[in-house]
């Protein structure tokens, strides 16, 4: 490798259930709009309105029990929970028979977004990166891999201060976990390493500093974070 003028920021990573060993991560993908109660809640049509795609930064993750910041520059911090489906290998324009033979495991995530931020985006056609893409926007439990088998169904929660906000089940998913990846990887060559959020059913909400988060799918470890007061300078 060639000589590097600082040294690089670690490999962002994701705890496995059940061993010592890190899910190094690579990119992450989001699906938006795949939920039709979801969709409803947010003033749109389900059939008309086909999932959408977006990223955040790999770096974004935060591991279960985090202190989550409130993040800069919102007023209405979101809690979104999702199936999370992290790859152990990709490709291109995979086959949605056979797309499963790339997943490493799954497990339970918060796609945190800055709501007001979104919307304003929305609003101008503009890109939803501010509104989703920050620091520490992404906690995710630990991956449960694979060899405990492939998660189709099961209840998908989320309660603030024991308060139940969201509940729905996966299997409610407008886009499957088998066309999500086929359809992104008609977009990019999809790689090991990749985490893909699958999208939230209805209920998102506010989220304050002081806030306790637990959010879970049935068979997969329960996120647990809080949020923090904000970083300043
Ligand atoms: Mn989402």
């Amino acid at each position: 490798m060639n000589e590097l003028v600082f040294a690089p920021p670690p490999v962002p990573s994701v705890a496995v259930a059940g061993v010592r060993a890190r899910f190094p991560v690579h990119r992450i993908y989001c699906v938006g709009r795949n939920y039709a109660d979801h969709v409803r809640e947010m003033g749109a049509t389900p059939q008309a309105e086909p999932p959408v795609f977006f990223a955040k930064p790999a770096d974004a993750v935060q591991d279960n029990g985090s202190a989550v910041p409130y993040p800069p520059s919102t007023a209405n911090l979101h809690h979104e929970i999702e199936l999370v489906v992290a790859l152990g290998s990709g490709g291109r324009e995979l086959d949605p028979a056979r797309a499963l033979e790339c997943v490493y495991g799954y497990a339970a995530g918060n796609d945190l977004t800055r709501r007001d931020l979104q919307l304003q985006a929305k609003a101008r056609g503009a890109p939803w990166d501010t509104g989703k893409g920050f620091d520490a926007s992404a906690p995710v439990a630990a991956l449960r891999p694979v060899a405990a088998g492939h998660l189709t169904r099961g209840r998908i929660w989320l309660k603030v201060n024991g308060a139940l906000r969201q509940e729905s089940d996966v299997a409610e998913m407008l886009l499957p976990v088998t066309e999500i990846l086929a359809a992104l990887s008609r977009l990019y060559l999809l790689r090991a390493g990749d985490l893909i959020f699958t999208g939230t059913p209805a209920g998102v909400g506010a989220l304050v500093p002081g806030d306790a988060v637990e959010g879970g799918i049935e068979g997969l470890e329960v996120l647990r974070h809080t949020i923090a007061p904000q970083e300043r300078a």
